[in-house]
């Protein structure tokens, strides 16, 4: 991409905008890495600086990202200092650029001590500007998919391994679909050359395999949709080698043993035209009982929006359905980071956005109660990594909780009083067991004792990080741990 190409790519979204910080980005960071190479032999600037900013312009962001994007290695690696980029770019800018170096200044293996130390450093400097995450994850982008030319292979492996545990994740976590598959694959096919080549072999067998079916489906539901007048298109579904691998790890399946299902996205205008577009679907083709899931009346906490349904086609074949309206769709492949896309003031805010993410803040907030790396590490695996299940107050109020999580969880969830005075719990209308693990839908009520207090056993039955801190910090006060 060049500067003329850059400015064009970032007019066709933002045509009336002011584009020349961006233009000074581009001279002040081609003029601050000027001379220096990349391992693959590229002038560093022209090759990274600029695949970062691209990158950053395909999610059609912010003119605040993308020339944070382009000036991202300035403070790392040539002689300017903050003070330069405040004087050039004032404070926004610098402050995202000297987030994304902190950042990239953190090692995640070394002792469990200081990846903790580290994860910490790097949620807060998210917190201040989440749209830190989204240059650094742009910037991991564009080494993993040059990885290849570093030299060192233990080098290779480790950003690789480092690549596969915390930016793929956390890239699930806000909802980069499109992010988190392209990091899974590409530190997969480093990390285990020979079963990546296998498998995308055995996957392009199949998917030929499989055309014929698939695309005489497609017809028939373009034929139906049409008829009844639906606006629609159809796109097929995004493959992710690395999550075929895991399913076979994780259940000893031999590739041909992984349930073979087609997968077709109906993405429409409008809500309405997706639950029409869901009753053609069914009274056409016979659905699988049980198959069916309506994300768009319960949106998963990270945004996700969809209805998910599966039928079975006349050749036999299984076809998994997605319906969904083009607005949730971009934010389902780009998740935090549609929210910055197409807005040209720094003042515009968008509360719905900001509830949505406030998961992300208040999981920090509850970070900070943690002292013990142990902790730390528990709840990341289990807040960040876990499926969520939706749980509603009497009053239909909704919380979304990990995938395990107990009426305590649930307690601690609405309040830390409410949590320390926990008396017993009905769920839709029965008491349960302390034991209880929620299904989405479940209908909570707590009940509460004034004279009731956290015991140690809770900390059996408690799963969420936040809940656990609490029990435990009560129990410290009361001399009870
Ligand atoms: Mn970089």
């Amino acid at each position: 991409m060049t500067k003329e190409e850059m400015l064009e790519k970032f007019k066709s979204y933002n045509p009336a905008q002011d584009a020349s910080v961006l233009e000074r980005a581009y001279d002040f960071g081609a003029k601050a890495h000027a001379g220096q190479l990349r391992a693959s032999g590229d002038p560093y600037f022209e090759n990274h600086c600029m695949a970062v900013a691209e990158i950053l312009l395909d999610h059609k962001l912010d003119i605040e990202t993308v020339s944070a994007g382009l000036l991202h290695d300035i403070l790392e690696d040539t002689k300017y200092n903050a003070a330069d980029l405040e004087k050039n770019f004032g404070t926004t800018i610098t402050h995202m650029v000297q987030g994304v170096t902190k950042i990239s200044n953190l090692k995640f293996t070394s002792s469990d001590e200081e990846t903790v130390e580290n994860w910490r450093k790097m949620l807060v400097a998210v917190a201040q500007d989440v749209r830190v995450i989204l240059v650094k994850l742009a910037d991991r982008t564009h080494n993993m998919r040059t990885l290849q030319f570093l030299s060192d292979p233990a080098l290779r492996k480790r950003k690789a391994t480092e690549t596969l545990n915390l930016y793929a994740p956390l890239a699930q976590r806000l909802g980069m679909f499109s992010v988190k598959n392209e990091l899974e694959d590409l530190s997969f096919k480093h990390l285990y050359p020979d079963e990546y080549k296998r498998l995308v072999e055995q996957v392009e067998k199949r998917t030929k395999d499989r055309e014929a079916a698939l695309s005489s489906f497609r017809e028939k539901l373009t034929e139906i949709l049409t008829k009844e007048g639906v606006p629609f298109r159809l796109l097929s579904r995004a493959k992710n080698y690395y999550s075929i691998y895991r399913k076979m790890q994780k259940q000893d399946l031999t590739f041909m043993q992984i349930q073979d299902s087609l997968g077709v996205r109906i993405i429409t205008q409008t809500v309405a035209d997706c639950y029409r577009a869901l009753g053609i679907v069914h009274s056409s083709f016979r659905p699988i009982a049980g198959s069916f899931t309506d994300y768009i009346a319960v949106p998963k906490a990270n945004m996700y929006q969809s209805i998910h349904t599966t039928v079975v086609w006349e050749t036999g074949d299984i076809v998994e359905i997605q319906i969904r309206t083009e607005e949730m769709h971009r934010i389902n492949e780009y998740g935090i980071a549609a929210h910055w896309r197409y807005k040209t003031g720094a003042n515009k805010s968008d509360k719905n956005f900001d509830e949505k993410i406030n998961w992300l803040r208040q999981w920090i907030e509850w970070q900070q109660d943690l002292t013990a790396p142990r902790e730390f590490l528990e709840s990341f695996n289990t807040d960040i990594a876990l499926q969520q299940v939706f749980v509603f107050t009497p009053r239909a109020e909704v919380k979304s909780l990990p995938e395990g999580s107990t009426p305590l969880d649930f307690a601690y969830s609405i309040h830390s009083d409410i949590g320390d005075k926990y008396w017993g719990a009905k769920v839709n209308n029965k008491m349960v067991r302390m034991d209880y693990v929620f299904k989405t839908g479940d209908i909570c009520e707590i009940i509460t004792r004034n004279n009731s207090g956290p015991k140690r056993d809770w900390l059996e039955f408690a799963k969420t990080s936040h809940a656990r801190s609490r029990i435990r910090k009560m129990l410290r006060e009361s001399g009870g741990a």
